[in-house]
């Protein structure tokens, strides 16, 4: 539903699984909330096939994403695609500025804006981003069909995107930097079995070579006697860092960790009142960055906005005036 007002009692910054079903829970305790995301989904988008949501045996990240978008527009949340570039507050109330310079007003806050993908930093990176580098194998695996592609990273990210691109491209090289695999044995067994993956351990890809386009990586460790291989694409899968918190006032500057997380408490609160984070951008969960703990911190942080909204006095509003 299109949003009319520009103040709400809770404005959730990310439409990923985290800022979806707090609102989602946030509506069914009748509080009146915004959504406001750059995208709807955001890391979930990049899941070509997610085997572990309970009730999905197999299902896209864009599939399962869209089901929770349209499980809070069923409840009537109100919801804007817009990037947040700053979070200020003006006496006891938030203000949120959006990228198109709209301004919109909340007693609470959700920041659920996850995390971004990490970069190898190396020096042609940027210039291959397009032309051969690419962070997202659901995206751009399409543009490899016949090709030789190679995959950096051991993670279940880097395991099933070797595995989604070993069904387009005819060779897939997985480099990792250690000497095993990690993450969920599942898909670690497809990996090892796949004919056309092969898991190259130990190595790291210290150089990206081409003219227009990526051709080539070098290797830091020799592979069969050569320290270079012929590809067409790069899929980088190291990892993720948070999103930055673009928080404007200096009074809200929340607790990170030295990876700039967002440190919350177990009800998912953070060092400033009325701000409440959920998802892979928080502390939370064991680190263990999934969807369905995604969700379960949203859901916890919603409960917990709710008790707030209900023990404070409404903020700008006089209670029980006395009659005249
Ligand atoms: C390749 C891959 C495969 C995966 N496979 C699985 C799997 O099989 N099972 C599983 O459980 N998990 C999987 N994951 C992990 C899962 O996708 C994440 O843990 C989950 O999406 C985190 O949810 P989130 O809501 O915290 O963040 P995200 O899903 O990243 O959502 C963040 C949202 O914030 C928005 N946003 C960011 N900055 C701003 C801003 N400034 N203003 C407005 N909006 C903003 C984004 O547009 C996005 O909508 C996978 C991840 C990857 C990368």
């Amino acid at each position: 539903m299109p949003n009319t007002k520009n103040k709400y009692s809770l404005i959730i910054i990310g439409a990923g699984p985290a800022g979806l079903t707090a609102s989602i829970y946030a509506s069914r305790y009748k509080i009146d909330n915004l959504i406001i995301s750059e995208a709807p989904g955001g890391m979930i988008l990049k899941a070509h096939k997610i085997c572990n949501f309970p009730t999905e045996q197999e299902i896209s990240g864009a599939e399962l994403v869209k089901k929770m978008q349209k499980h809070t527009e069923f409840l009537d949340a109100d919801f804007i695609i817009n990037k947040v570039v700053g979070i200020d507050k003006e006496k006891q109330t938030f203000k949120i500025i959006t990228r198109n310079k709209k301004i919109f007003f909340a007693d609470t806050l959700l920041l659920a804006m996850g995390t971004e993908h990490r970069q190898l930093n190396l020096p042609n990176e940027n210039k291959f981003i397009g032309k051969g580098v690419s962070y997202c194998a659901t995206c751009d695996a399409m543009f490899y069909k016949h090709k030789t592609v190679a995959v950096l990273g051991g993670s279940d990210s880097a395991n099933t995107s070797s595995l989604h691109l070993a069904e387009i491209a005819d060779k897939v090289y997985q480099i990792y930097r250690k000497d095993k695999l990690r993450g969920e044995t599942t898909w670690i067994d497809q990996v090892i079995k796949n004919k056309k993956i092969e898991v190259i351990y130990n190595t790291n890809v210290i150089d990206l070579k081409g003219n227009e386009k990526l051709e080539e990586i070098i290797l830091d460790t020799p592979y069969k006697g050569e320290k270079k291989i012929k590809i067409d694409g790069l899929f980088v899968e190291i990892g993720s860092v948070p999103q930055k918190i673009i928080i404007n006032a200096k009074d809200l500057l929340l607790e990170t960790n030295e990876s700039g997380s967002i440190k919350v408490k177990s009800d998912q609160s953070t060092s400033k009142e009325g701000i409440w984070a959920a998802g892979d951008i928080t502390t939370a969960s064991n680190n263990f960055h999934q969807i369905i703990t995604a969700c379960s911190e949203g859901a916890i942080a919603a409960e917990s906005i709710f008790k707030f909204l209900h023990t404070k006095p409404k903020r700008n509003v006089i209670l029980n005036p006395i009659q005249g």
